[in-house]
């Protein structure tokens, strides 16, 4: 029974997708072992679609509310499941492994010896997922990148979509966690952690809310918010996001540890795989030649070319910006490109693109 539970469970998280889904592999089992009890697998594979309260849950087992109700109630604890409060009930949905269970276990960024061990488990799940990968797989991007405002070309008129500030104005409530990635990195090896601000990962509206429900992230205000952007885009952190112009939380990544990042660095050309929609451009006459830029660029996508200029690889360039906000010269502004169609707007577009995309990955 439980082997069973555990082969369906496999099939339910390759149903949900996302970028690491459930693939019929030693690693899978071994992390849904630990992750998931046989019965909490049980409840995830009768889950309904969509957000429903916890009767139906129960009615889909075959049991009673009252004695499924504290399982789901346990699991959104420890984010195995969605939960949202509204208008006085409490309803739940399932989770892609990422976005979401995989984040939501080192949001709270404890350290604790079953921390350590879940790190492991879900790197080596990771890490056997990307060698199954077929090239070309999932051609439409999942995440896209913001490009820092302030290294935007003076006067460009800007969609709110490409704007994080209009993002932080208009989300209620705000929440901030523990970077997921840095995070793991360090409960995998101190010693690998880049030193880069752990403190930075934003969920926006309903994305918020869960967390801070949950205990999984703390409530902060707008400006706190601000200062976080700020202190991230110092420290050449990229600003990335779900491909789609409502988004729900706003990642300060590294290209050394973050999940995004380092799948697009894994693509033969990232700047296809995660782009802004930006391109730098360079005023010649103010470069010194003094290559920050090109130590900053968190894809390699910079080296110096003719006359010591810093010449771009738009195969490469995911147009984050980190190059033109670590100039000292201003040298460096974002400018929109002509090729790059709007994200879609919801999670129902973005479904449909990735669905159309699908007879490709094939062909
Ligand atoms: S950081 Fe600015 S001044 Fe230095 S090489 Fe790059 S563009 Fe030139
Ligand atoms: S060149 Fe590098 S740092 Fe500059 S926008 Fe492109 S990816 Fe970002």
């Amino acid at each position: 029974m439980s082997d069973d539970v555990y082969r369906q469970l496999c099939d339910t998280m390759a149903r949900r997708g996302g970028t690491f889904p459930g693939m019929d592999i030693p690693e899978f089992y071994e992390l849904a072992v630990e992750l998931f009890t046989a019965r909490e697998a049980a409840i995830i594979n009768a889950l309904p679609r969509g957000l429903t309260p916890a009767g139906p849950i129960a009615a889909a087992l075959g049991e009673k509310e009252d004695t499924v109700l504290p399982i789901l109630e346990k699991m959104a604890d420890k984010g195995l499941v969605f939960s949202i409060k509204t208008k006085g009930r409490t309803l739940y949905s399932g989770l892609p492994f990422v976005p979401g269970i995989f984040e939501y276990q080192f949001m709270r960024g404890t350290d604790t010896s079953r921390d350590k061990k879940l790190a492991k488990l879900i790197m080596a799940y990771k890490t056997a997922v990307r060698q199954h990968r077929k090239p070309g797989e999932k051609d439409f991007p999942v995440y896209r990148v913001i490009p820092i405002n302030r290294s935007i070309e003076a006067g460009t008129r800007i969609h709110t979509y490409d704007q994080v500030k209009s993002y932080i104005e208009s989300s209620e409530p705000l929440a901030a966690s523990t970077c997921y990635c840095r995070h793991q990195a360090k409960l995998i090896d101190e010693k690998s952690h880049c030193g880069k601000p752990d403190d930075v990962c934003l969920q926006l509206g309903w994305g918020a809310r869960f967390v801070i429900d949950r205990g999984l992230g703390r409530k902060i205000s707008k400006q706190e918010a601000f200062d976080i952007l700020e202190r991230s885009e110092e420290a050449g952190l990229v600003h990335c996001t779900n491909n789609r112009q409502e988004i729900d939380f706003l990642c300060n990544c590294c290209s050394c540890h973050c999940i995004i990042l380092q799948n697009a660095l894994a693509h033969p050309q990232p700047g296809r795989a995660l782009s802004s929609g930006f391109q730098p451009e360079w005023y010649a006459e103010r470069c010194t030649a003094c290559e920050t830029c090109i130590e900053r660029c968190p894809m390699d996508a910079l080296q110096v070319g003719p006359e010591e200029i810093p010449q771009v690889d738009m195969d490469r360039c995911i147009g984050c910006g980190v190059c033109a906000t670590g100039c000292p010269e201003q040298a460096i502004e974002m400018r929109q490109r002509q090729d790059t169609p709007p994200p879609p707007l919801d999670r129902r577009a973005l479904k449909e693109s990735l669905k159309k995309s699908a007879p490709a990955q094939n062909g």
